[in-house]
């Protein structure tokens, strides 16, 4: 039998490459969008017909109800064994003296309070003492935490410091549910995320600069979640995994 997976953010980026590769393990995927139900539907279609299982799950990860519905429209793929917190955002490059109040509450909307929520409703799902099966957790945080990424999203990057915080803590509070929790930290990934935040080329531009001499690609980070996620990665728990090139 399959185990099922839930990723949020997966109609593109890190969040699609992490749920084909997923699919292609045995895994039953949902695959969680907020606005692009063709690209979602996509990757399903993609998924089905190379003979797996998935489901297109609509939800804002910064709604509290658009959440929670996401988490019953899984179920139907069968009880949660694995979650990918991957939902993200970025904005204009901007040093902090410039960020307007509407900015900041967005990207900690987002980033954090979608982030908390998407894990705590993943804890409630597979913790042991819940009625859950046990699991893995794998967060998608940023080497920005520890850069601070400054002049450009100090906002972001604080918001990644929480995640790698909630990491550890929850791999502590979880450890004995059966439930383990790790995070993948990237660096310059080739994905939409930077045209979004109006710098298409950023990753190629910046990832030169970089020990391994190029930007990354979201399958090779996909990999790394694969395996947190995974029974090989059975030790690992309250991990902060830097898939950045060395940057
Ligand atoms: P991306 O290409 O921009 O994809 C973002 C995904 O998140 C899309 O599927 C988008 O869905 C979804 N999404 C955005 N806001 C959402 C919300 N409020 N609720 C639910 N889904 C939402 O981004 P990516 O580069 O793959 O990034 C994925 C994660 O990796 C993010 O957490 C990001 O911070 C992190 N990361 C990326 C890099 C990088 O260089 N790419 C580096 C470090 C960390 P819709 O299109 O339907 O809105």
């Amino acid at each position: 039998m399959s185990r099922t997976l839930l990723i949020t953010g997966a109609s593109r980026g890190i969040g699609r490459a992490t749920a084909l590769l997923a699919a292609r393990r045995g895994w039953a995927v949902g695959v969680n969008y907020r606005s692009d139900r063709a690209a979602a539907m996509a990757v399903v279609e993609q998924i089905v017909q190379a003979g797996g299982r998935a489901l297109a799950l609509q939800g804002d990860v910064s709604s509290e109800a658009e959440l929670l519905a996401v988490f019953d429209g899984v179920a139907a793929l069968g009880p949660l064994d694995g979650l990918v917190v991957n939902a993200g955002i970025v904005a204009q490059p901007l040093p902090l003296l410039e960020m307007s109040a509407y900015r900041l509450q967005r990207m900690f909307d987002v980033n954090v309070l979608g982030s908390y929520l998407t894990a705590r409703e993943g804890a409630r799902r597979m913790a042991r003492s819940r009625g859950g099966r046990g699991g893995a957790m794998v967060l998608v945080s940023s080497v920005a935490a520890s850069l601070g990424a400054p002049f450009e999203y100090v906002d972001y990057a604080g918001a990644k410091g929480a995640l790698d915080v909630l990491t550890r803590g929850l791999a502590k509070e979880l450890g004995g549910e059966g439930v383990r929790v790790n995070a993948v930290r990237p660096g310059l990934i080739d994905t939409e995320i930077h045209a979004s935040g109006g710098q298409p080329d950023r990753a190629a531009r910046l990832g030169q600069g970089t020990p391994l001499g190029r930007a990354g690609r979201a399958e090779e980070v996909a990999e790394a979640i694969l395996w947190l996620l995974d029974d090989a990665a059975s030790y690992t728990t309250g991990a902060l995994l830097d898939v950045a090139g060395g940057r």
